[in-house]
Protein backbone atom coordinates (compact mmCIF):
# COMPACT_ATOMS: atom_id res chain seq x y z
CA UNK A 1 0.00 0.00 0.00
CA UNK A 2 1.33 3.77 -0.57
CA UNK A 3 2.62 5.34 2.03
CA UNK A 4 0.02 8.40 3.08
CA UNK A 5 1.96 12.13 2.98
CA UNK A 6 -0.32 14.89 4.33
CA UNK A 7 1.04 18.39 3.39
CA UNK A 8 -0.05 21.38 4.99
CA UNK A 9 -0.22 24.46 3.50
CA UNK A 10 0.32 25.11 -0.41
CA UNK A 11 1.94 27.87 -1.03
CA UNK A 12 5.38 27.15 -2.95
CA UNK A 13 7.03 24.74 -0.50
CA UNK A 14 3.95 22.89 -0.15
CA UNK A 15 3.22 22.41 -3.62
CA UNK A 16 6.99 21.26 -4.28
CA UNK A 17 6.70 18.88 -1.24
CA UNK A 18 3.61 17.52 -3.03
CA UNK A 19 5.08 17.24 -6.44
CA UNK A 20 8.09 15.65 -5.18
CA UNK A 21 5.91 13.06 -2.91
CA UNK A 22 4.09 11.60 -6.06
CA UNK A 23 7.45 11.55 -7.74
CA UNK A 24 8.49 9.32 -5.05
CA UNK A 25 5.57 7.69 -4.90
CA UNK A 26 3.09 8.68 -1.21
CA UNK A 27 -0.32 9.04 -1.74
CA UNK A 28 -0.56 12.73 -1.32
CA UNK A 29 -3.14 14.67 0.29
CA UNK A 30 -2.65 18.78 0.41
CA UNK A 31 -4.95 20.94 2.81
CA UNK A 32 -5.07 24.58 3.51
CA UNK A 33 -6.44 26.83 5.80
CA UNK A 34 -6.86 29.56 3.73
CA UNK A 35 -7.34 30.08 0.00
CA UNK A 36 -4.80 28.51 -2.40
CA UNK A 37 -3.42 30.51 -5.06
CA UNK A 38 -4.56 30.05 -8.78
CA UNK A 39 -1.04 28.86 -10.03
CA UNK A 40 -1.00 26.24 -6.72
CA UNK A 41 -4.09 24.83 -7.67
CA UNK A 42 -3.58 24.24 -11.57
CA UNK A 43 0.12 22.59 -10.75
CA UNK A 44 -2.02 20.36 -8.74
CA UNK A 45 -4.96 19.48 -10.27
CA UNK A 46 -2.15 19.44 -13.54
CA UNK A 47 -0.74 16.01 -11.32
CA UNK A 48 -3.81 14.51 -10.14
CA UNK A 49 -2.72 15.91 -6.74
CA UNK A 50 -5.76 15.76 -4.03
CA UNK A 51 -6.52 19.05 -2.00
CA UNK A 52 -9.02 20.86 0.35
CA UNK A 53 -9.02 24.65 0.99
CA UNK A 54 -10.45 26.36 3.64
CA UNK A 55 -10.01 23.47 5.97
CA UNK A 56 -8.04 20.89 7.76
CA UNK A 57 -10.09 17.34 7.44
CA UNK A 58 -8.76 16.38 10.75
CA UNK A 59 -9.65 12.51 10.51
CA UNK A 60 -7.83 11.82 7.04
CA UNK A 61 -5.19 14.18 8.06
CA UNK A 62 -4.64 12.38 11.14
CA UNK A 63 -4.31 8.93 9.09
CA UNK A 64 -1.24 10.07 7.19
CA UNK A 65 2.20 8.15 7.74
CA UNK A 66 4.08 11.59 7.09
CA UNK A 67 2.99 15.19 7.75
CA UNK A 68 4.70 18.31 5.78
CA UNK A 69 3.65 21.59 7.70
CA UNK A 70 4.37 24.75 6.17
CA UNK A 71 6.72 27.13 8.43
CA UNK A 72 4.02 29.72 8.93
CA UNK A 73 2.52 26.98 10.97
CA UNK A 74 3.68 26.98 14.72
CA UNK A 75 4.41 23.53 16.37
CA UNK A 76 1.91 24.80 19.44
CA UNK A 77 -1.52 24.71 16.70
CA UNK A 78 -4.05 22.42 17.82
CA UNK A 79 -3.79 20.15 14.75
CA UNK A 80 0.27 19.88 14.98
CA UNK A 81 -0.40 18.86 18.83
CA UNK A 82 -2.97 16.11 18.14
CA UNK A 83 -0.72 14.70 15.25
CA UNK A 84 2.26 14.43 17.45
CA UNK A 85 0.00 13.03 20.06
CA UNK A 86 -0.62 10.28 17.65
CA UNK A 87 3.05 9.64 17.10
CA UNK A 88 3.04 10.69 13.64
CA UNK A 89 5.98 12.69 11.90
CA UNK A 90 6.07 16.20 11.43
CA UNK A 91 8.78 17.83 9.38
CA UNK A 92 9.34 20.32 7.03
CA UNK A 93 10.08 20.92 3.30
CA UNK A 94 13.17 21.06 3.05
CA UNK A 95 13.90 18.21 5.44
CA UNK A 96 11.46 16.00 3.11
CA UNK A 97 13.39 17.34 0.06
CA UNK A 98 16.94 17.03 1.43
CA UNK A 99 15.74 13.14 2.37
CA UNK A 100 15.04 12.53 -1.74
CA UNK A 101 18.64 14.53 -2.93
CA UNK A 102 22.86 13.43 -2.50
CA UNK A 103 22.89 17.39 -3.65
CA UNK A 104 25.56 18.79 -1.14
CA UNK A 105 23.96 21.73 0.65
CA UNK A 106 24.90 24.93 2.26
CA UNK A 107 22.58 26.61 4.68
CA UNK A 108 22.57 30.35 5.82
CA UNK A 109 20.58 31.44 8.89
CA UNK A 110 20.40 34.73 10.50
CA UNK A 111 18.24 37.20 11.86
CA UNK A 112 19.71 39.74 8.83
CA UNK A 113 21.02 39.33 6.22
CA UNK A 114 19.36 35.85 5.03
CA UNK A 115 18.58 36.81 1.24
CA UNK A 116 21.72 38.90 0.63
CA UNK A 117 24.24 36.42 1.60
CA UNK A 118 22.13 33.28 -0.13
CA UNK A 119 22.14 35.41 -2.95
CA UNK A 120 25.66 36.52 -3.11
CA UNK A 121 26.81 32.99 -1.81
CA UNK A 122 24.89 30.97 -5.00
CA UNK A 123 26.22 33.99 -7.43
CA UNK A 124 29.58 33.00 -6.26
CA UNK A 125 29.13 29.17 -6.82
CA UNK A 126 27.54 30.10 -10.25
CA UNK A 127 30.12 32.18 -11.17
CA UNK A 128 32.88 29.16 -9.91
CA UNK A 129 31.00 27.68 -12.62
CA UNK A 130 29.03 25.28 -10.00
CA UNK A 131 25.56 23.23 -10.88
CA UNK A 132 24.39 24.91 -8.17
CA UNK A 133 20.58 25.66 -7.07
CA UNK A 134 18.83 28.30 -4.58
CA UNK A 135 16.34 27.27 -2.05
CA UNK A 136 14.99 27.71 1.47
CA UNK A 137 13.66 30.90 1.90
CA UNK A 138 13.72 32.63 -1.77
CA UNK A 139 13.43 31.66 -5.30
CA UNK A 140 11.65 27.76 -6.16
CA UNK A 141 11.43 25.30 -3.52
CA UNK A 142 14.08 23.10 -2.84
CA UNK A 143 11.44 20.03 -3.41
CA UNK A 144 10.37 21.02 -6.67
CA UNK A 145 14.07 21.99 -7.89
CA UNK A 146 14.82 18.01 -6.28
CA UNK A 147 12.64 16.85 -9.00
CA UNK A 148 12.60 19.62 -11.82
CA UNK A 149 16.39 20.59 -11.42
CA UNK A 150 19.14 18.15 -9.89
CA UNK A 151 21.87 20.69 -9.21
CA UNK A 152 24.90 19.36 -7.57
CA UNK A 153 24.99 22.34 -4.70
CA UNK A 154 22.01 24.12 -3.16
CA UNK A 155 22.31 27.62 -1.34
CA UNK A 156 19.62 27.44 1.25
CA UNK A 157 18.25 30.06 3.12
CA UNK A 158 17.16 29.02 6.36
CA UNK A 159 14.47 30.76 9.12
CA UNK A 160 14.35 29.45 12.65
CA UNK A 161 10.60 28.60 11.49
CA UNK A 162 12.09 26.22 8.73
CA UNK A 163 15.17 24.93 11.42
CA UNK A 164 12.65 23.61 13.62
CA UNK A 165 11.38 21.16 11.30
CA UNK A 166 14.29 20.22 10.44
CA UNK A 167 15.88 16.61 12.07
CA UNK A 168 18.50 14.84 9.58
CA UNK A 169 19.02 17.28 7.22
CA UNK A 170 22.37 17.14 6.41
CA UNK A 171 24.26 20.13 5.53
CA UNK A 172 28.17 20.15 4.33
CA UNK A 173 28.15 24.36 4.82
CA UNK A 174 26.26 26.09 7.49
CA UNK A 175 26.16 30.05 8.22
CA UNK A 176 24.98 32.11 11.46
CA UNK A 177 24.88 35.33 10.24
CA UNK A 178 24.04 37.14 13.67
CA UNK A 179 20.82 36.58 16.36
CA UNK A 180 18.93 39.75 17.06
CA UNK A 181 15.75 39.86 18.93
CA UNK A 182 12.86 38.63 15.84
CA UNK A 183 9.84 36.66 16.08
CA UNK A 184 9.65 36.11 19.41
CA UNK A 185 5.71 35.70 19.56
CA UNK A 186 6.62 32.10 17.80
CA UNK A 187 9.33 31.53 21.04
CA UNK A 188 7.48 32.11 23.84
CA UNK A 189 8.77 36.07 24.25
CA UNK A 190 12.02 33.86 25.10
CA UNK A 191 14.80 34.77 23.25
CA UNK A 192 17.07 32.21 24.37
CA UNK A 193 14.73 29.62 22.36
CA UNK A 194 15.03 31.93 19.42
CA UNK A 195 18.91 31.98 19.63
CA UNK A 196 18.29 27.86 20.19
CA UNK A 197 16.81 27.89 17.08
CA UNK A 198 19.41 29.60 14.90
CA UNK A 199 22.43 27.76 16.45
CA UNK A 200 20.65 24.56 15.64
CA UNK A 201 21.78 25.12 12.59
CA UNK A 202 25.38 23.93 13.43
CA UNK A 203 23.31 20.45 14.94
CA UNK A 204 22.40 20.15 11.37
CA UNK A 205 26.18 19.77 9.58
CA UNK A 206 27.43 16.59 8.47
CA UNK A 207 30.43 14.85 10.94
CA UNK A 208 33.75 17.47 10.14
CA UNK A 209 30.96 20.29 7.93
CA UNK A 210 32.11 23.77 8.05
CA UNK A 211 30.84 26.08 10.65
CA UNK A 212 30.82 29.58 9.63
CA UNK A 213 29.45 32.09 12.05
CA UNK A 214 29.96 35.97 12.98
CA UNK A 215 32.35 36.02 16.17
CA UNK A 216 31.73 39.48 17.49
CA UNK A 217 28.21 38.69 18.10
CA UNK A 218 27.19 38.02 21.60
CA UNK A 219 24.39 35.95 21.34
CA UNK A 220 26.93 33.81 19.21
CA UNK A 221 29.92 34.31 20.60
CA UNK A 222 27.81 33.06 24.28
CA UNK A 223 26.50 29.86 22.84
CA UNK A 224 29.15 28.43 20.10
CA UNK A 225 30.68 26.17 22.53
CA UNK A 226 27.36 23.94 22.98
CA UNK A 227 27.82 23.56 19.05
CA UNK A 228 28.55 19.76 18.04
CA UNK A 229 32.30 18.84 18.34
CA UNK A 230 33.46 17.20 15.08
CA UNK A 231 33.12 20.31 13.11
CA UNK A 232 35.40 22.80 11.55
CA UNK A 233 35.07 25.87 12.79
CA UNK A 234 35.32 29.27 11.08
CA UNK A 235 34.77 32.43 13.19
CA UNK A 236 35.27 35.39 11.16
CA UNK A 237 34.69 39.06 12.70
CA UNK A 238 34.99 43.20 12.08
CA UNK A 239 37.98 43.44 13.87
CA UNK A 240 39.77 42.00 17.61
CA UNK A 241 42.88 42.54 15.35
CA UNK A 242 41.28 45.54 13.70
CA UNK A 243 42.59 45.23 10.35
CA UNK A 244 39.82 42.09 9.25
CA UNK A 245 37.33 44.95 7.43
CA UNK A 246 39.29 48.28 7.17
CA UNK A 247 37.90 51.26 5.18
CA UNK A 248 39.14 50.00 2.31
CA UNK A 249 39.77 46.21 1.87
CA UNK A 250 37.83 43.10 2.70
CA UNK A 251 40.10 40.32 4.50
CA UNK A 252 39.09 36.66 5.15
CA UNK A 253 41.02 33.61 5.77
CA UNK A 254 39.28 30.60 4.39
CA UNK A 255 41.53 27.33 5.22
CA UNK A 256 44.94 28.72 5.58
CA UNK A 257 45.21 31.68 2.43
CA UNK A 258 44.38 35.03 3.12
CA UNK A 259 42.07 36.92 0.50
CA UNK A 260 42.11 40.20 0.27
CA UNK A 261 39.35 42.23 -1.75
CA UNK A 262 39.10 45.85 -2.33
CA UNK A 263 35.70 47.34 -1.31
CA UNK A 264 35.32 49.50 -3.74
CA UNK A 265 35.29 46.00 -5.84
CA UNK A 266 32.19 44.59 -3.73
CA UNK A 267 29.14 45.22 -5.28
CA UNK A 268 26.60 45.52 -2.22
CA UNK A 269 27.73 48.41 0.27
CA UNK A 270 28.32 49.39 4.14
CA UNK A 271 29.01 47.34 6.93
CA UNK A 272 26.59 44.53 7.53
CA UNK A 273 26.86 43.64 3.55
CA UNK A 274 31.04 43.82 4.04
CA UNK A 275 30.39 41.32 6.77
CA UNK A 276 27.47 39.18 4.56
CA UNK A 277 30.58 39.08 1.57
CA UNK A 278 32.69 37.61 4.46
CA UNK A 279 30.21 34.84 4.97
CA UNK A 280 29.38 34.27 1.45
CA UNK A 281 33.19 34.23 0.72
CA UNK A 282 34.06 31.93 3.13
CA UNK A 283 31.09 29.53 2.20
CA UNK A 284 32.20 29.86 -1.56
CA UNK A 285 35.62 29.07 -1.17
CA UNK A 286 35.27 26.16 1.41
CA UNK A 287 32.73 24.88 -1.22
CA UNK A 288 36.20 24.95 -3.95
CA UNK A 289 35.26 28.06 -5.70
CA UNK A 290 38.68 29.82 -6.85
CA UNK A 291 39.67 33.00 -5.35
CA UNK A 292 39.36 34.65 -8.63
CA UNK A 293 35.33 33.98 -9.21
CA UNK A 294 35.02 34.98 -5.87
CA UNK A 295 36.75 38.62 -6.44
CA UNK A 296 34.60 38.82 -9.53
CA UNK A 297 31.43 37.39 -8.29
CA UNK A 298 31.89 40.08 -5.46
CA UNK A 299 32.10 42.65 -8.42
CA UNK A 300 29.42 42.04 -10.26
CA UNK A 301 26.88 40.60 -8.01
CA UNK A 302 23.63 42.31 -7.75
CA UNK A 303 21.25 42.18 -4.48
CA UNK A 304 17.43 41.74 -5.06
CA UNK A 305 15.67 44.63 -4.36
CA UNK A 306 14.36 46.73 -1.22
CA UNK A 307 17.91 45.68 0.64
CA UNK A 308 19.31 49.48 0.37
CA UNK A 309 18.04 50.03 -3.48
CA UNK A 310 19.50 52.80 -4.52
CA UNK A 311 16.33 54.07 -6.74
CA UNK A 312 17.34 57.56 -8.44
CA UNK A 313 19.33 60.65 -7.29
CA UNK A 314 16.77 63.97 -7.63
CA UNK A 315 18.57 67.72 -7.31
CA UNK A 316 21.68 65.90 -5.54
CA UNK A 317 19.34 63.85 -2.93
CA UNK A 318 19.71 60.39 -3.49
CA UNK A 319 16.73 58.12 -2.91
CA UNK A 320 17.19 54.91 -0.94
CA UNK A 321 14.74 51.95 -0.64
CA UNK A 322 15.38 49.76 2.28
CA UNK A 323 11.79 48.52 2.79
CA UNK A 324 12.88 44.78 4.04
CA UNK A 325 14.08 46.93 7.03
CA UNK A 326 11.43 45.33 9.66
CA UNK A 327 13.48 45.70 12.13
CA UNK A 328 15.55 48.18 14.71
CA UNK A 329 19.01 46.07 13.92
CA UNK A 330 18.59 46.28 10.25
CA UNK A 331 18.05 50.23 10.23
CA UNK A 332 20.91 50.42 12.53
CA UNK A 333 23.29 49.16 9.24
CA UNK A 334 21.27 51.67 6.92
CA UNK A 335 21.93 54.64 8.42
CA UNK A 336 25.64 53.37 9.23
CA UNK A 337 25.79 52.48 5.51
CA UNK A 338 24.86 56.06 4.70
CA UNK A 339 27.77 58.65 4.62
CA UNK A 340 25.22 61.52 4.08
CA UNK A 341 22.79 63.90 5.89
CA UNK A 342 19.69 61.31 6.27
CA UNK A 343 15.93 62.22 5.75
CA UNK A 344 14.46 59.03 7.17
CA UNK A 345 11.42 57.78 6.63
CA UNK A 346 10.19 55.09 9.19
CA UNK A 347 7.10 53.35 10.71
CA UNK A 348 4.79 50.64 10.35
CA UNK A 349 3.62 47.83 12.50
CA UNK A 350 5.65 47.75 15.85
CA UNK A 351 6.99 44.55 16.91
CA UNK A 352 8.06 45.59 20.03
CA UNK A 353 10.85 47.67 19.16
CA UNK A 354 13.66 49.23 21.59
CA UNK A 355 14.69 52.32 19.91
CA UNK A 356 17.09 53.09 22.07
CA UNK A 357 19.61 50.97 20.18
CA UNK A 358 19.29 53.52 17.18
CA UNK A 359 19.26 56.69 19.55
CA UNK A 360 22.55 57.93 19.37
CA UNK A 361 23.04 57.29 15.42
CA UNK A 362 19.97 58.93 14.87
CA UNK A 363 20.87 61.83 16.46
CA UNK A 364 24.40 61.89 14.70
CA UNK A 365 23.33 61.27 10.91
CA UNK A 366 19.35 62.00 10.66
CA UNK A 367 18.30 66.13 9.71
CA UNK A 368 14.75 65.00 9.53
CA UNK A 369 12.12 61.75 10.05
CA UNK A 370 9.15 61.34 8.84
CA UNK A 371 7.01 58.66 10.55
CA UNK A 372 5.00 57.26 8.43
CA UNK A 373 2.07 54.76 10.07
CA UNK A 374 -1.20 54.48 11.23
CA UNK A 375 0.27 54.27 14.73
CA UNK A 376 3.62 56.75 14.72
CA UNK A 377 3.39 57.29 18.65
CA UNK A 378 6.43 55.24 19.82
CA UNK A 379 8.61 56.69 17.21
CA UNK A 380 7.35 59.93 18.20
CA UNK A 381 8.41 59.58 21.74
CA UNK A 382 11.96 58.22 21.25
CA UNK A 383 13.03 60.66 18.42
CA UNK A 384 11.20 64.32 19.07
CA UNK A 385 14.10 65.39 21.27
CA UNK A 386 16.75 63.86 19.03
CA UNK A 387 16.02 65.25 15.38
CA UNK A 388 15.49 68.67 14.29
CA UNK A 389 12.33 68.19 12.16
CA UNK A 390 10.00 65.16 12.84
CA UNK A 391 6.21 65.01 11.06
CA UNK A 392 4.19 62.17 10.24
CA UNK A 393 1.30 60.87 7.89
CA UNK A 394 -0.11 57.63 6.85
CA UNK A 395 0.13 58.27 3.03
CA UNK A 396 3.18 57.16 1.06
CA UNK A 397 3.00 60.32 -1.41
CA UNK A 398 3.10 62.98 0.98
CA UNK A 399 5.54 61.16 3.12
CA UNK A 400 8.11 61.63 -0.03
CA UNK A 401 6.96 64.81 -0.59
CA UNK A 402 7.70 66.25 3.07
CA UNK A 403 10.79 64.08 3.10
CA UNK A 404 11.83 65.86 -1.01
CA UNK A 405 10.95 69.00 1.00
CA UNK A 406 13.52 68.32 3.67
CA UNK A 407 16.05 67.19 1.92
CA UNK A 408 19.10 69.55 0.29
CA UNK A 409 21.31 68.84 -2.51
CA UNK A 410 24.48 65.86 -0.86
CA UNK A 411 21.27 64.54 1.49
CA UNK A 412 19.90 61.18 1.53
CA UNK A 413 16.59 60.14 1.42
CA UNK A 414 16.32 56.58 2.86
CA UNK A 415 12.83 54.13 3.53
CA UNK A 416 14.12 52.01 6.09
CA UNK A 417 11.06 51.17 8.49
CA UNK A 418 12.43 49.56 11.56
CA UNK A 419 8.33 48.04 10.91
CA UNK A 420 6.25 45.88 9.48
CA UNK A 421 3.90 46.67 6.86
CA UNK A 422 0.77 45.73 7.18
CA UNK A 423 -1.05 48.71 8.77
CA UNK A 424 -0.68 50.02 4.98
CA UNK A 425 0.54 47.59 2.28
CA UNK A 426 0.11 44.51 1.58
CA UNK A 427 3.96 43.58 2.55
CA UNK A 428 7.49 45.24 2.64
CA UNK A 429 7.67 44.68 -1.28
CA UNK A 430 4.30 46.11 -1.88
CA UNK A 431 5.86 49.35 0.52
CA UNK A 432 8.88 49.29 -1.95
CA UNK A 433 7.50 49.25 -4.93
CA UNK A 434 5.42 51.49 -4.12
CA UNK A 435 8.04 54.03 -3.16
CA UNK A 436 10.22 53.75 -5.97
CA UNK A 437 6.95 54.20 -8.45
CA UNK A 438 6.53 57.53 -6.61
CA UNK A 439 10.12 58.39 -6.38
CA UNK A 440 10.42 58.10 -9.91
CA UNK A 441 7.66 59.98 -10.96
CA UNK A 442 8.24 62.92 -8.82
CA UNK A 443 9.26 66.08 -10.92
P1 LIG B 1 16.81 38.64 5.73
O1 LIG B 1 16.60 37.72 4.58
O2 LIG B 1 17.52 37.97 6.88
O3 LIG B 1 15.62 39.41 6.15
P2 LIG B 1 18.00 40.58 3.93
O4 LIG B 1 19.26 40.28 3.22
O5 LIG B 1 16.74 40.50 3.17
O6 LIG B 1 17.91 39.71 5.25
O7 LIG B 1 18.13 42.04 4.57
C1 LIG B 1 17.10 42.53 5.40
C2 LIG B 1 17.45 43.87 5.97
O8 LIG B 1 18.53 43.76 6.88
C3 LIG B 1 17.88 44.90 4.93
O9 LIG B 1 17.29 46.10 5.29
C4 LIG B 1 19.37 44.97 5.06
O10 LIG B 1 19.86 46.25 4.75
C5 LIG B 1 19.63 44.57 6.51
N1 LIG B 1 20.83 43.72 6.65
C6 LIG B 1 21.39 42.96 5.70
N2 LIG B 1 22.46 42.30 6.18
C7 LIG B 1 22.56 42.61 7.49
C8 LIG B 1 23.45 42.24 8.53
N3 LIG B 1 24.46 41.39 8.33
N4 LIG B 1 23.23 42.77 9.76
C9 LIG B 1 22.22 43.63 9.98
N5 LIG B 1 21.35 44.04 9.04
C10 LIG B 1 21.51 43.53 7.79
Amino acid sequence: MKRKLTILGAGESGTGAALLGKAKGYDVFVSDMGQIKTQYVQELEANGIEFESGKHSEERILESDLVIKSPGISESAPLIKKIRAKGNLVIGEIEFAARHTAAKLIGITGTNGKTTTTLLTYHLLKEGGFNVGLGGNVGKSLARQVVEDQHDWYVLELSSFQLDDCYELKLNIAVVLNITPDHLDRYDYDFEKYIASKMRIFHLLHLGGHAIYWSDDRQIGRNISKANDGLKFHPYSLGGDASEITNDRLFYTPINVEISAPRADISIKGQHNMLNAKAAGYAASLAGVSDEAILRGFKNFKNAPHRLEPVREIDGTKYINDSKATNVDSVYYALDAVDAPIVWIAGGVDKGNDYSLIQALVQNKVKGLICLGKDNSKLFTAFENLVPSIQATDDLIKAIRMAKDLAAPGDTVLLSPACASFDLFKNYEDRGNQFREIVMELA
